[in-house]
């Protein structure tokens, strides 16, 4: 085992000077490729998106589908275009933080549904950040939904369909080879800057960042944050109505999905 601690303690204050955050979304994003290499077979896919490989062993081709799933996909249904709304907001979110200095395997969105993405090893364990008491957390601690935390909370999941991505320990994913240690104290101190990054730029645009999931991965030898940012993997609240504009409105059947990603898309783009 290493010689220091192995756990990363919880960091409280911000881990990047709030000054120094940009909430302004870059035109080009590093490393844009000239040619786009061919699409190739498909190799997974997951509930949301299809993932292709490519001429180049590097890169990847990210398909979004209009599919929805809840609760472990024990609730399916469509939200049509939202592909299409996750992955420009995905290339936007993806923009802002490498902006900001958060390295992503996001490369360039291709079309109205295809995105470029850089090859990942996904590390198994998801990572949610809170602001604000909702969803898992009421429910497994009995709270009130809409609670602001005094301070972000990480939280990790063991990606795991049959066992329901249980909540874990870091020390978990540390034990049983999910992660290393350096690897998750990178993944902590970047969904702590994740979180400063955009709820600043979400709060200028009169939303609250309640919580949301990230995932990363392996790309030679880095850890880069992966997967997608939109209404399905974060809860996104209108600041002066608390009107819930994210996946929420599908799992609890409030009605007005669509409107919903519309909504978050025209606030992120505006
Ligand atoms: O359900 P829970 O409250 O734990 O979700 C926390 C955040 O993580 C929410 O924003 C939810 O949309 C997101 N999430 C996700 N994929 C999962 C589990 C949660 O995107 N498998």
């Amino acid at each position: 085992m290493c010689g220091k601690a192995i756990y990363p303690p919880t960091t409280f204050a911000a881990v990047c000077a709030a000054d120094k955050i940009v909430s302004v979304i870059p035109v080009l994003v590093r490393g844009a490729v000239e040619n786009i290499p061919q699409k190739l077979e498909m190799f997974y896919e997951g509930k949301a998106k299809k993932l292709y490989a490519t001429a180049d062993p590097d890169l990847v081709l990210c398909y979004f589908k209009d599919d929805a799933t809840a609760f472990n996909a024990k609730k399916r249904g469509t939200i049509e275009d939202k592909g299409v709304i996750n992955n420009r907001m995905s290339e936007l979110f993806f923009g802002l933080l490498e902006h900001n200095g958060v390295k992503t395997h996001f490369v360039q969105r291709l079309n109205d549904r295809e995105m470029l993405c850089r090859r990942l090893q996904i590390v198994p364990v998801e990572t949610v950040v809170r602001n604000m008491v909702a969803g898992s957390m009421a429910k497994r601690l009995g709270l009130e939904e809409g609670r602001e935390l005094n301070f972000p909370v990480v939280e990790y999941y063991y990606k795991s369909d049959p066992l329901d991505d249980p909540l874990i320990y870091p020390e978990h994913a540390i034990l049983f080879g999910w992660a290393t240690p350096t690897e998750l104290e990178t993944i902590h101190s970047l969904a702590l800057k994740v979180n400063e990054i955009l709820s600043r730029f979400l709060d200028e645009r009169g939303v609250i960042l309640v919580d949301f999931k990230l995932e990363f991965g392996r790309h030679h030898d880095e850890i880069l944050l992966g997967d997608e940012i939109c209404p399905d993997t974060c809860r996104f609240w209108d600041k002066a109505s608390r009107r819930k504009l994210d996946k929420d409105r599908f799992r609890s059947d409030l009605g007005q999905v669509e409107e919903a990603y519309q909504e978050m898309l025209r606030r992120v783009q505006d």
